[in-house]
């Protein structure tokens, strides 16, 4: 067993993780997070916004071609793509079936989850990394 993983988040992020996820509601946010993993821990520099391409409540879809290019634009910069968001409309933050498939095509990514209230403002954030199974990262601050 390793230790539990701890992701960090700019303060700056924190507060753009709740505006998108107050924007998109009541349908679910989805944003790349940007940064830096050092062994155990994710350090979030950076959210970028990516567009739902479902417009689902219950779902999301990056654009790969946007994936690639954000993969791209990073490259050289010392820094990385380090894992994903996305918002539960009026849900709790768990790990749904759905979210654990994608976990096990990005293994070592942080995947964070914002659960929100009936009008959209994120109540609980939790955040998972796939390594042999759904594991539990603190979020520890902001960072
Ligand atoms: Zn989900």
């Amino acid at each position: 067993m390793g230790k539990k993983m701890k992701v960090f988040f700019k303060d700056k992020v924190w507060k753009k993780m709740r505006k998108v996820s107050k924007d998109e509601f009541p349908n679910e946010a989805a944003s790349l997070l940007v940064g830096r993993k050092k062994n155990e821990v994710f350090k979030v520099e950076k959210m970028i916004e990516a567009k739902n391409s479902q417009r689902s409540r219950i779902s999301f879809q990056i654009d790969p071609q946007f994936l690639v290019d954000t993969l791209d634009k990073f490259e050289g910069m010392d820094m990385e793509l380090i894992g994903f968001y996305h918002s539960h409309p009026n849900l709790h933050a768990f790990v749904s079936e759905r979210d654990e498939k994608f976990m096990k095509l990005w293994p070592s990514r942080v995947w964070v989850i914002g659960g929100t209230d009936d009008r959209g403002e994120v109540t609980e954030v939790r955040a998972f990394v796939w390594r042999d199974g759904v594991e539990g990262v603190n979020v520890e601050s902001k960072a």
